[in-house]
């Protein structure tokens, strides 16, 4: 069997010309006599492979000389202790609550200080993104949470919040490198890499150095402390290496792509494609407000729990592949990132009006 269209959230799909690489340096990566899975972390082909990599992530984003670059363990969840940890100064931060993944931080920080819900979209599932323009932000926040797009439910923040001066911290673990993003305009970016970059396991951290200090909460472990991991370059002890690889790997075929403007401008193409048909189709049904709609996660439904599960059954038997909604919301979502191919939207779309003839 060949290659399926994945439209899998997590992990997800790969570029393939990045697999094959890997695949053809994987009993010798660059006359080293060994797989990069079996080097020293320390070696020196292993350090031109992170340098390489985070100079890449750095040209990509334009990220400033005032950020680190962190790559680290523990997903994307592990953020979500780590930020409070070293972050809440006067233990007091704001959340914005639009989905499973900023409701989980939010609960994870109420176990280290004040975390106050400041906005939600729990009222209509989180079909939309909550007017942040003048939100009632404390005072004594240290800083201002987001998950920026939401995998789950399939909405994206097209704007970013009014802080109000405080620090902005943003999940961005399903919408990283999908396009440009200011940088400047956060204290912290972090995603996950499984999601639109490499294999599961890593974050990437782009923190503002004023942030990292060596005053954070009594108790807070060496390993989940920012300064531990940006005063060793990633290297306070054997980091995710093969993660690192793929991702600079991943790094180095969107430069070729022709960097994040361009991935923006195909990634709205593909996004059309499917949204312009779910507004047309008698059958299809997208469930977010159209004005916060992702590039990324498209969630839809045909209205019957019985067509849907018949969809995702015969669109598997062709070649689609997890199609199913999340366990939590049902229906269906199509997962295309970065390395998702124009042809397979397009196909995905054939075959769904293919499908709404036969069952309307
Ligand atoms: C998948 C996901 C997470 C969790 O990632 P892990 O690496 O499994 O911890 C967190 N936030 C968002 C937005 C995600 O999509």
């Amino acid at each position: 069997m060949g290659r399926v269209y994945n439209f899998s959230a997590g992990p997800a799909v790969l570029p393939e010309e990045v697999l094959k690489e890997a695949a053809a340096e994987m009993l010798d990566y660059n006359g080293s006599g060994m797989s990069v899975m079996e080097m020293s972390h320390r070696s020196k082909v292993f350090d031109e492979i992170i340098k390489t990599a985070e100079q890449d992530l750095r040209d990509l984003m334009n990220i400033p000389d005032n950020y680190k670059v962190l790559f680290l363990q523990g997903g994307a969840s592990q953020q979500f202790a780590m930020i409070p940890m070293n972050l809440m100064k006067n233990k007091k931060a704001a959340y914005i609550v639009t989905g499973q993944w900023a409701k989980k931080a939010y609960q994870e920080a109420k176990k280290y200080g004040d975390a106050v819900e400041v906005a939600s979209s729990a009222d209509k599932t989180f079909s939309y993104i909550p007017d942040c323009s003048d939100l009632d932000i404390p005072e004594d926040a240290d800083y201002v949470y987001i998950c920026e797009n939401n995998t789950i439910y399939g909405t994206k923040f097209k704007e970013l919040p009014n802080t109000k001066g405080k620090t902005l911290v943003a999940d961005v673990s399903s919408c990283f490198l999908s396009e440009p993003v200011d940088v400047t305009k956060y204290g912290v970016i972090y995603g996950g890499v499984q999601k639109n970059v490499g294999p599961a396991g890593m974050v990437i951290v782009i923190i503002r150095e004023d942030l990292i200090t060596e005053d954070v909460l009594p108790g807070t472990p060496t390993m989940l402390t920012y300064k531990t991991h940006a005063d060793a370059d990633s290297l306070y002890n054997t980091p995710p290496c093969y993660n690192i690889y793929i991702c600079g790997k991943v790094f180095k075929w969107l430069k070729k792509m022709g960097g994040l403007e361009k991935m923006k401008e195909i990634n709205e193409k593909k996004a059309k494609i499917l949204y312009d048909f779910l507004d047309e189709s008698k059958l299809f049904k997208g469930t977010v407000v159209p004005k916060d709609r992702s590039l990324m996660n498209v969630p839809f439904v045909t209205g019957n729990e019985e067509l849907d599960a018949k969809f995702v059954k015969e669109a598997k038997a062709a070649g689609f592949e997890n199609l199913k909604g999340h366990r939590t919301v049902g229906g269906m979502r199509a997962s295309i990132y970065n390395a998702m191919p124009i042809e397979g939207v397009e196909k995905l779309v054939e075959f769904m009006k293919k499908f709404e003839a036969e069952n309307m």
